[in-house]
């Protein structure tokens, strides 16, 4: 299975995970939020950060910012390379 970009309509394969590190202080995961090919990082980050603001951890959880990491199929998620400079152009 392909995966494609969130973004409304596009059909290209991700190039992109945008997710955020997420523990309740036992367990800690990557929260996906969302995956982009490359033309649509910008709007898919932007979703990301309004969604994170719409849901919010509950008590005892901890959410981090959202981080973009280059998506590579078969890879585990703490495999996955963060691209901290791609965040600065776009964070809030
Ligand atoms: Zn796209």
């Amino acid at each position: 299975m392909v995966v494609t970009c969130s973004h409304v309509d596009c059909r290209e394969p991700a190039a992109y995970k945008v997710a955020a590190r997420w523990s309740d202080g036992r367990a800690s995961e990557l929260k996906t939020y969302g995956f982009s090919c490359s033309d649509h990082l910008e709007s898919v980050f932007r979703e990301s950060e309004q969604r994170r603001l719409d849901y919010p951890p509950s008590p005892g959880e901890v959410l981090e910012e959202i981080a973009i990491y280059r998506y590579e199929p078969g890879k585990r998620d703490r495999q996955l390379q963060r691209l901290w400079g791609l965040e600065e152009n776009y964070r809030t």
